[in-house]
């Protein structure tokens, strides 16, 4: 690693340090800089974190009567991907493209086959705003819940509706649990007190989280417990030190419009005081509830002088771009994995791809010549299926081969940056101007897809050995058929 100090054409070099850029920004014309906490300020241990998650559910569901066989799943960080959708009528995983289009559809552990996928969705598509029927797990608090829901389906091969609440009755015991023990779950980064010091110094900085106030102060305590302040050898300041503004219970997506009553916590006791609080801007004191409309008010911004910092797709980033117009950071901590795969697999890919272009080169519409690039075809779908096997079973949270993801969709739409982590805006100065590149074409490309049989085992899923997942367009019946 480098040290914070590091100039920026050095850290370039290093992706998973970099910010990407969907959509330019000028941080000199910033006035305020908005913290999300779970999983944004504090960034959970995994897969240490997702598997305490895990035990005290299928802890609970046994507790209401669930067979004490559930007590033997353990997780496994290699199945679930973010950003899956369940089929609450089939009891489906469904990896989807923006528009519905199915490229992986696992039932239980068994990844299914193009044929049998057809039988239940006639044009592997869904009406994914069927929110009824259709449940998206786009937080990284749903990776225990999408990994349950296919060890659940998988041992009630014939009863497989199940619905969100389960995760929900547990949230209360894994928070006590994560503040058991601070260490093994949440990770302390010494440059997080640096970069906000030094965002103070630019801007206003505030923390918008949908924690209550006992939770947040016990987390950012722990986050900024080092025996120095921003830099060694300064004092140690206490987290509020670092913020303008402090709300909790913002209830987001809702603190995005109407919001609910603005209130203030007292600090002491942890409890709410007695009606909406009016006065001004104050220090010191912690907010409960309230919308992005007071925040603004509050701190004397307008949405386009925000840039607001979180991990939630929908709660963080789409609520607040859409309805306030903020400008938006996606934390995306699987990027750091999903970069070191594509750096490490994609070269042998692409020669592939430019020793069949060399085949077909010298061809154009009078020749009647058909060079054979069979071999070089399989070998390219077999490249690329153990690419996607090393982001896991369900392959990359991006895309599937050369199609992208509902998620990376919505990542590209939403969020104007988006990195690893916040801290890398510790490499880029205040002055800096975030420019989009102009869109490239996807290199990957003249896949094909083919399916293969995947036996369950009982209690893990296996890794996929042959290809399960839709990498391209030209996926057609016959060919499946064939295979
Ligand atoms: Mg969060």
């Amino acid at each position: 690693m480098f040290a914070p100090s590091e100039p920026l054409c050095d850290i370039f070099s290093i992706s998973f340090c970099r910010v990407f850029v969907n959509r330019s920004l000028a941080m000199e014309k910033i006035k305020c800089f908005g913290f999300d906490m779970d999983y944004t300020l504090a960034v959970y241990k995994s897969p240490e974190y997702e598997s305490l998650g895990f035990d005290l559910t299928v802890e609970r569901l046994v507790h209401i009567g669930y067979p004490q066989e559930l007590l033997n799943f353990v997780y496994d960080p290699a199945f679930p991907t973010r950003g899956l959708v369940f089929d609450t009528m089939h009891g489906n995983l469904l990896k989807v493209d923006a528009y519905g289009n199915i490229l992986v559809c696992a039932h239980g552990f068994n990844f299914m086959r193009g044929p049998e996928i057809r039988e239940m969705y006639p044009n592997k598509f869904i009406q994914r705003g069927d929110t009824e029927r259709f449940y998206i797990l786009n937080t990284l608090f749903n990776l225990p819940e999408t990994y349950l829901f296919a060890c659940l389906v998988d041992f009630f091969t014939h009863c497989s509706k199940y619905t969100r609440f389960l995760i929900k009755a547990t949230l209360g015991s894994l928070k006590e649990k994560t503040l058991e023990n601070l260490e093994k779950y949440v990770v302390k980064d010494g440059k997080l007190p640096l970069l906000l010091s030094r965002m103070n110094e630019v801007a206003k900085v505030f923390l918008a989280t949908n924690s209550d106030y006992k939770y947040t102060e016990k987390i950012m305590t722990y986050l900024f417990d080092f025996p120095h302040g921003p830099k060694m050898g300064m004092p140690h300041r206490p987290w509020q030190s670092y913020f303008d503004l402090i709300l909790v219970d913002a209830r987001k997506p809702v603190f995005f419009g109407e919001g609910t009553v603005l209130r203030q916590v007292d600090t002491t006791t942890g409890r709410l005081k007695i009606g909406t609080y009016t006065g001004p801007l104050q220090h010191g004191i912690v907010y409960s509830g309230g919308s992005s409309d007071i925040v603004c008010d509050l701190l004397g911004a307008k949405g386009k002088d925000i840039v607001y910092i979180g991990d939630h797709i929908f709660g963080d980033i789409l609520k607040s771009k859409k309805r306030q117009g903020w400008r938006t950071f996606l934390v995306i901590p699987e990027l750091a994995q999903e970069l070191h795969v594509w750096t490490d697999k994609s070269c042998e890919l692409h020669t592939l791809i430019v020793d069949t272009d060399a085949c077909l080169q010298h061809l154009d519409s009078s020749s009647n010549e058909r060079p054979d690039i069979s071999s070089l075809q399989r070998r390219i779908k077999k490249v690329t299926h153990d690419m996607d096997m090393c982001y896991g079973m369900m392959g990359s949270l991006f895309r599937s081969g050369s199609r992208q993801t509902l998620f990376a969709s919505q990542v590209m739409r939403y969020a104007d940056l988006y990195a690893a982590s916040f801290i890398n805006l510790l490499y880029y100065p205040f002055s800096y101007l975030f420019r989009a590149a102009h869109v490239l074409v996807s290199s990957e490309n003249v896949l094909t897809r083919s399916i293969s049989e995947i036996q369950p085992p009982n209690l893990f899923p296996q890794t996929p050995q042959e290809i399960t997942h839709c990498h391209d367009e030209d996926d057609d019946e016959e060919e499946e058929e064939e295979e």
